[in-house]
């Protein structure tokens, strides 16, 4: 299964990767706020993912890291 992880603190909630995941498991957290003050991208039902790395290529702050 891959693995997506988050500089959440690096976030500045674009919004830009929960338009391209494939399989709509990129959302905002809108019950966080981080540094920054937004709300992060984070991953639900991780389980899900095919480990593409849209999510991750899109980010222009690079905060997502996928591991396969
Ligand atoms: S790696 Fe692909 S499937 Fe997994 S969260 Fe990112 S965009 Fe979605
Ligand atoms: S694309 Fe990057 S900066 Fe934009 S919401 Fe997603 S993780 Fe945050």
């Amino acid at each position: 299964m891959a693995r997506v992880t988050f500089r959440a603190d690096r976030c500045k909630g674009c919004g830009l990767c929960t338009t391209v995941c494939p399989k709509k498991i990129v959302i905002m957290d809108t019950e966080t706020i981080n540094e920054k003050g937004f709300h992060p991208a984070t991953v639900i039902e991780m389980e899900k993912c095919i480990g593409c790395a849209m999510c991750a290529t899109i980010c222009p702050d690079c905060v997502i890291k996928v591991e396969r």
